[in-house]
């Protein structure tokens, strides 16, 4: 059967004008051929491998044997329109993608291109395979900063990957532990080249990731998924329930299951500071405000206020404006939730949602964007962590001191102080009317030096001043600071 298939295939593309066929054998496609029309260039495909309708918008299939001389017409069938992609992708190699825009007609949304070879894959958007998590495991291998192990094993039987991030030349005890997960939604596979350049940038020499890796052990499940990653399955359609809604006890998916067991276990260990849950909103985006934005379920408090210092870290290391949303209130138990509702020790819980098609700043989303951004979430960890964490030398007599630099400075200025005894303290900003333009909690604070980062990209010049208050609002220090642009 095998050898007959193969001198069929030979026989085929020996013909000067073959015909075109659609591949869905290779991992992670996912496409049902509706029909061919070789005399038109012309293919209709819908996505098949779905249990409901909503997300019926997944497809990831290889096209061979058009004829390249001309436009060929994808026609992707849909019964949501709302959910179409604005934008889906090819490729020649399955490395390098390009997006393309189509246009609806009738049942289906036509991407209509000219390719210059005789084979595309083409996809709803840049797909993110499981196998590929085995390429990063050979990429880390020999890194000492780096170790995988197996956390559970999925239904189907696929091995759902850990990924620990510390320094182990510095002892565990004393170190906080963060959490990532990703891919809670297979279909969600650009938010999987986020937390991929998160993990890089752990695993990197970057000054910032060694900092991190002295201070915190930092845990990754980048597919939470796998089989439905590994199956080109839209994952928001999971029966009885889908992987971010599965947070509620008892849990039915066996990753989910035993990811609350690990985060139990790790927390007795080393204080659960914070976690990130990492999503995409989806392909339609036709929501303009929703770009990019993290979700909390406390809207309000202390949490939220930390939260809201985390995204000026991410700001000031260069990421794009996050906006802030509460969780959908029927939403259910969804992963951040019940972190925050299962550790009071934790600093702040939220989903990261990063956008499919727009950047706030007008480009265009690419996996080179992506990974970047996982960086800068991988930096904005660290710089939180390190304004909380005080630098003291054994024995060293603290005093309370304060100093702003660089004076004048022009869109980021860093507050130096130290403090002799343990405070709970609020770093405010206020403008020469006396009108308050910043206020972060920077939680409690140990006796040492600290260096606050101020970001001020939104206003404008002329002299401000800032004050540190303890947690009774009594002023610790008083200072000037000016903003040249
Ligand atoms: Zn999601």
């Amino acid at each position: 059967m095998k050898y007959f298939l193969v001198i069929l295939f030979l026989i085929t593309a020996s013909f000067a004008n073959a015909q075109i066929t659609i591949d869905t054998s290779f991992e992670g496609s996912n496409g049902r051929t509706l029909n061919i029309d070789n005399a038109n260039n012309s293919v209709q495909v819908e996505s098949a491998f779905k249990r409901g309708d909503v997300c019926n918008v997944v497809f990831y299939f290889k096209v061979s044997g058009f004829d390249s001389t001309r436009s060929l017409n994808i026609r992707i069938k849909y019964s949501q329109q709302v959910y179409l992609p604005v934008l889906a992708a090819y490729s020649y190699d399955k490395i390098t993608w390009y997006r393309i825009s189509g246009t609806i007609v009738g049942d289906s949304k036509e991407f209509i291109n000219v390719y210059n070879k005789r084979t595309v894959y083409f996809s709803h958007g840049y797909p993110y395979v499981y196998l590929r998590l085995n390429d990063l495991i050979t990429q880390y291998n020999g890194n000492p900063f780096v170790s995988v192990s197996n956390l559970s094993t999925s239904e189907l039987g696929r091995a759902v990957k850990l990924f620990k991030f510390t320094n182990p030349n510095i002892p565990d005890t004393g170190k906080v532990s963060v959490w990532i997960t990703g891919r809670h939604h297979a279909m969600e596979s650009h938010s999987n080249y986020v937390v991929e350049g998160l993990m890089n940038f752990l695993a990197s020499a970057d000054a910032k990731a060694d900092y991190l890796r002295t201070k915190a052990i930092i845990y990754v499940v980048p597919i939470m998924d796998v089989d439905m990653a590994a199956l080109g399955g839209t994952g928001k359609d999971q029966y009885p329930v889908d992987f971010n809604r599965d947070w509620d006890s008892p849990s039915y998916w066996n990753a989910v299951k035993d990811v609350k067991t690990k985060m139990l276990q790790t927390s007795a260990l080393n204080r659960f500071k914070v976690f990130i849950d990492s999503h995409d909103p989806f392909p339609g985006e036709t929501d303009t405000s929703a770009r990019l934005y993290l979700y909390s379920f406390c809207d309000t408090g202390r949490r939220s206020v930390n939260l809201n210092t985390f995204r000026n870290k991410l700001y000031s290391n260069g990421g794009y404006w996050f906006g802030r949303k509460p969780i959908y209130p029927t939403s259910g138990q969804t992963s951040s939730r019940w972190v925050d509702s299962m550790f009071t020790s934790i600093d702040f819980s939220t989903s990261i949602e990063t956008g499919w098609v727009n950047r706030t700043d007008g480009n265009t989303w690419t996996i080179y964007f992506y990974t970047k951004h996982g960086e800068v979430i991988g930096k904005g960890i660290s710089d939180y962590i390190a304004q909380s964490t005080p630098v003291i030398e054994n024995n060293e007599v603290v005093n309370n001191y304060s100093t702003a630099y660089p004076n004048p400075s022009n869109s980021s200025a860093n507050i130096k102080f130290s403090i002799s005894k343990r405070n709970k303290l609020n770093v405010l900003i206020h403008d020469i009317n006396g009108r308050e333009v910043s206020r972060e909690y920077l939680g409690t604070l140990n006796t040492g030096h600290y260096t606050y980062n101020f970001t001020a990209l939104n206003l404008s010049s002329g002299v401000y001043f800032y004050t540190i208050n303890d947690e009774e609002g009594i002023s610790i220090f008083k200072g000037k600071l000016v903003l040249l642009k």
